[in-house]
């Protein structure tokens, strides 16, 4: 008899494995490889790579850097193999993969409280479960959670639009203002507008038309893909269709007014507000697959962005992910399922390393729930903290899948003008607010053998 299921052996599920064997419950781990293959892994191991072999940065004035430190100080198995099985790789921490995925498997297989089992689970388990089947999950999985979330609430692509940092938008040229003047009231003006003139719109429309895009896998080519990305058309399709399709969509000008002329300008580009502190804005219906040397170019030409600092670029693929501000508590819990946590990317958190820090969490939540403890809400001065922040407390309207940034943490008590000292400054703040929290709530970090 297992205390807990976890549906899933990737990166989240792995490492909510191994929090909670170490802290002495039994876990039944369920993958279904190679039983059922996903259309991008090739092995049978667990935490496969299944592309880039790097999990970014080793420095802590950059995110992920700053994301792993603070899973190292809790124990993560994740990270202790990688460091194990580090290649050269400059300032990032790339790994053997297959000496990476060995070592996960291994540790995992071979702990006394982790017992695996090679199946497809079709239906959400009873009982204390973590469900972390990943970007991936098996179609049968997928539907069960559609109706366990509602149907709309469950995404299979990602239509990522670029978004950039508040401070980096020149105001002028752009200004704050609602089409036609329609605003929340919470904000001297809810959009940031980026005025076009019609040369520098055509101007705008040829480079779209003519720059490279991002190969998709052939998987994602597939006639389902078309029918989902119909719905959010990327810029380089409308660009295509004819030179005033931007014009009349994304970028159509209707009901405002640029306050330098009084006018009405030929085209806009507008932003939106992406967290809850109001430092990051998304380019609203600027969903791309244009490679993202030519987007940052592209984009930076638009009046306005010239200095833009993109935490996020556009990109578009397949993807299982829920809605997690609807859905999901920031301990990672579902709504109306207490004894159901999701991880891993499937909860919008994206790349390796923010699904295995999923994991982490769901991991010791679920086993604090089991020893009859309450569940725990990281702050969120801290990397893991700002980015369940971000999954559960978005705007549930356009959520969309997340990296690590600094964005995502609440400004410092004193602004830092430089960027590098900025970003070290959030990141002592971060491990310092880690081990405060760590010490109040007697959290150790669980030993790891790689
Ligand atoms: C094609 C592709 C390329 C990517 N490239 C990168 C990259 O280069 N860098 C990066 O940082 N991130 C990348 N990602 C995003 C993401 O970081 C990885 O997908 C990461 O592996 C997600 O971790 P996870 O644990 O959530 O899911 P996974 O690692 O995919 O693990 C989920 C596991 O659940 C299993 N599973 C699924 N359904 C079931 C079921 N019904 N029953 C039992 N088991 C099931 C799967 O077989 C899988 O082993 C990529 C994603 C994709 C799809």
């Amino acid at each position: 008899m297992s205390d807990v299921t976890i549906v899933g052996a990737g990166l989240a599920g792995c490492e909510a494995a191994w929090q909670l064997a170490q802290r002495g419950l039994e876990v039944q781990l369920v993958e279904m490889r190679p039983v059922r293959q996903t259309p991008a892994h090739v092995t049978d191991q667990f935490a496969e790579l299944v592309c880039s072999n790097s999990l970014g940065s080793t420095r802590l004035d950059r995110a992920l850097g700053l994301l792993k430190e603070e899973m190292r100080r809790l124990g993560s198995l994740v990270i202790a193999c990688a460091d194990a099985h580090a290649l050269p790789a400059g300032g990032a921490l790339a790994v053997d993969r297959e000496g990476f995925s060995q070592a996960v498997t291994q540790a995992v297989t071979t702990h006394p409280r982790i017992h695996v089992l090679r199946k497809e689970i079709e239906e959400i388990p009873d009982g204390l479960t973590i469900l972390a089947t990943g970007p991936l999950t098996s179609s049968s999985l997928a539907g069960q959670i559609g109706r366990f979330a509602g149907q709309a609430q469950l995404y299979f692509y990602d239509a990522l639009a670029p978004i950039v940092t508040l401070e980096s938008i020149a105001m002028p040229p752009a200004w704050r203002q609602s089409r036609y003047d329609r605003d929340s009231g919470q904000s001297e003006g809810d959009y940031i507008n980026c005025p076009l003139d019609r040369a520098q719109y055509e101007a705008f429309v040829g480079a779209v038309r003519e720059a490279g895009r991002i190969e998709l896998r052939s998987f994602e080519t597939d006639p389902e893909a078309e029918r989902f990305f119909e719905g959010c058309l990327p810029i380089e399709v409308l660009a295509g269709r004819s030179m005033e399709a931007l014009a009349f969509g994304p970028m159509r000008p209707v009901g405002l007014r640029d306050p330098r002329t009084g006018r009405r300008p030929y085209a806009v580009v507008q932003l939106r507000q992406d967290d809850q502190a109001g430092t990051l804005f998304n380019i609203v219906g600027f969903q791309t697959n244009i490679k993202w040397p030519e987007q940052r170019r592209i984009l930076q030409a638009i009046p306005g962005l010239e200095q833009a600092e993109f935490v996020r670029l556009g990109q578009m693929h397949r993807n299982t992910f829920i809605n997690s501000p609807l859905l999901l508590h920031a301990t990672l819990q579902a709504r109306g399922r207490d004894d159901l946590f999701f991880a891993g990317q499937i909860t919008g958190t994206e790349g390796y390393v923010g699904s295995a820090a999923g994991g982490l969490w769901a991991g010791l939540n679920a086993a604090r729930l089991a020893q009859g403890m309450a569940p725990l809400v990281l702050p969120d001065a801290t990397m893991m903290g700002a980015l369940f922040a971000y999954i559960t407390q978005a705007d549930p309207r356009y959520f969309q899948p997340m990296k690590s940034n600094f964005g995502l943490m609440p400004e410092l008590e004193t602004h830092v003008r430089n960027k590098g000292d900025r970003y070290l400054a959030y990141a002592q703040r971060a491990l310092q607010a880690l081990e405060q929290f760590m010490a109040g709530h007697s959290l150790a970090p669980v030993p790891v053998r790689p």
